[in-house]
């Protein structure tokens, strides 16, 4: 997981003294048919405007109609998240910008949607409330050409795209609740689970459909009150957060040691050189003028709605996790514990949980899912539940090697063949284990001084004896089988 070397905190002592304090507000798109207020479709990759209309092009005399399946997922989100849902109104937030048909956004400013819920991290526990999670729509994209990077400094000309124009969005405000980089990254992993598990969303970051602003300060530590912060922009991948919150902190923690002050801003993250620049300061943040949009009435969703709308949502990251922990003596942290976390954020647990109920060896099941099966995520549908079983179930009875078996498990995902076969066609035939015995013999003679030490009591020379053995028969013989071999041998 901790694959960025930057920075998170005081706490690691990359800023000694010092307390990062982070809120987020994270855009998800929702996975609905259409728009949120017109008939358009809702999809991603499409020729540029041929999914608009006069409505979502915000064309005079067009009037918008709110779209029940928009407001359903966001219901589900906000009971996803233990977020009161409540009546809420529709303001219109006016700014200008090309990407902007209407000159208005359309959002909840006063009275959002859902509102004060929290959801709990996995590794951390730390409980993180959510101020709110309010719908809006989306902007459309424009496209600057001919400068730097696609930034619109030194560009040519722009294009602009009003597809993803009115395209229903939930932005989640979180409170400043989260205390180091890495705390942030375990955050938005888990609203992305809760998203995706609600069926409100498809998280993909990496199409833009999560997108993250980052809230940033930095306190000394034992102060109580919060510092000034920034808020970093867009940033679309976990990589880019956690960089950027972790330079961030850096670069107010010298100004303020400088004697220098933090001014609040709106700032860019630059992914190519690592750093954050100012897009906008207080002073120059627009007034947008806010008032209720009079084209829309009040939603007020009805208590049966919801009741029925809950209903509806499946099995959640945190009861997910609880499903495997059972089969676990209910382990709450080390690393089989950390293995069910990265199961279930993958989205692995079904299956998992499907091999165990059929019969795998949890531990070995979670193992392979969480390594093997993990690293060929694209091809998880090539893998049903009774194969994955039948490999597992082939390694712990010791026809395959553990070697073996992660090459068989590799070709599974690949071909969608089941277990046998591709032992079979793979040449990995169960190794005798009177043929095994054999060869535990035969390293025994060749190390003698070893194995007196190792039948004197030197137990960690068992791994000697079972490499040896390994070599021998190519990676073929069942290390379990070996080391019973090898503790006969010495009694
Ligand atoms: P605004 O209305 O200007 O966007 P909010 O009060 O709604 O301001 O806060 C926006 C986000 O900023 C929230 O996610 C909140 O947690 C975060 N935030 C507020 N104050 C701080 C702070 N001092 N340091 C870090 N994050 C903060
Ligand atoms: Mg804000
Ligand atoms: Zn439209």
């Amino acid at each position: 997981m901790a694959d960025d070397a930057v920075s998170s905190g005081g706490a690691d002592g990359v800023l000694p003294g010092w307390e990062i304090v982070v809120g987020l507000e994270v855009h998800c798109e929702l996975k609905t048919r259409t728009k949120l207020f017109c008939g358009c479709a809702n999809s991603f990759g499409q020729e540029p405007n041929t999914s608009i209309c006069p409505v979502c092009l915000g064309l005079p005399g067009s009037l918008p109609v709110i779209n029940k399946q928009a407001v359903e997922l966001a219901i589900r989100i906000g009971l996803s998240l233990n977020c009161t849902v409540d009546k809420s109104i529709f303001h219109r937030k006016n700014y200008f910008y090309p990407d902007m048909p209407k000159d208005y956004q359309v959002s909840q400013y006063e009275k959002a949607i859902n509102e004060n819920g929290f959801l709990e991290l996995p590794l951390s526990k730390k409980v993180v409330r959510i101020e709110r999670a309010h719908i809006e729509e989306d902007t459309g994209k424009s496209m600057h050409v001919g400068g730097d990077g696609g930034r619109i400094h030194g560009a040519v000309h722009s294009l602009v795209d009003y597809n993803r124009a009115g395209i229903p969005l939930v932005e989640i405000v979180s409170a400043p609740d989260l205390r180091s980089a890495e705390e942030a990254r375990e955050y938005v992993t888990e609203l992305r689970s809760i998203l995706v598990a609600s069926a409100a969303s498809d998280g993909k970051m990496e199409e833009g459909s999560l997108r993250v602003d980052a809230n940033v300060s930095v306190r000394r530590l034992g102060v109580e009150e919060f510092g000034t912060r920034c808020e970093i922009k867009n940033l679309n991948s976990l990589r880019s957060l956690v960089r950027a919150i972790g330079y961030e902190a850096r670069r107010q923690v010298a100004l303020i040691e400088s004697g220098e002050k933090v001014v609040q801003q709106t700032r860019h993250w630059n992914e190519d050189q690592g750093v954050t620049t100012a897009m906008r300061s207080k002073e120059e943040a627009y007034d947008y003028r806010y008032f209720p949009e009079p084209d829309l009435v009040p939603l007020e969703p009805s208590a049966e709605w919801v009741t029925e709308i809950r209903s509806h949502i499946g099995l959640l990251p945190a009861s997910r996790r609880e499903r495997l922990t059972s089969l676990f003596n209910g382990v709450s942290s080390g690393p089989v514990y950390d293995q069910i976390v990265t199961a279930v954020g993958l989205g692995l647990d079904d299956l998992v949980a499907g091999a165990v109920a059929k019969g795998a060896e949890p531990r070995l099941a979670l193992a392979r899912a969480t390594n093997e099966v993990a690293s060929d995520l694209g091809n998880l549908e090539m893998l049903t539940v009774d194969n994955f079983t039948e490999a597992i179930r082939m390694e712990s009875e010791g026809k395959l090697s553990a070697t073996q078996a992660k090459t068989v498990l590799g070709k599974m995902l690949e071909s969608g063949a089941n277990a046998r076969e591709v032992a079979k066609s793979l040449g990995f035939e169960a190794m005798d284990s009177t043929v095994i015995e054999g060869l535990v013999d035969q390293v025994i003679r060749s190390s003698p001084k070893e194995w007196e030490r190792f039948s004197s009591g030197e137990d960690q020379l068992a791994g000697f004896f079972v490499g040896q053995v390994m070599k021998l028969s190519k990676g073929k013989a069942d290390g379990k089988i070996v080391t019973s071999i090898l503790r006969s041998r010495r009694s």
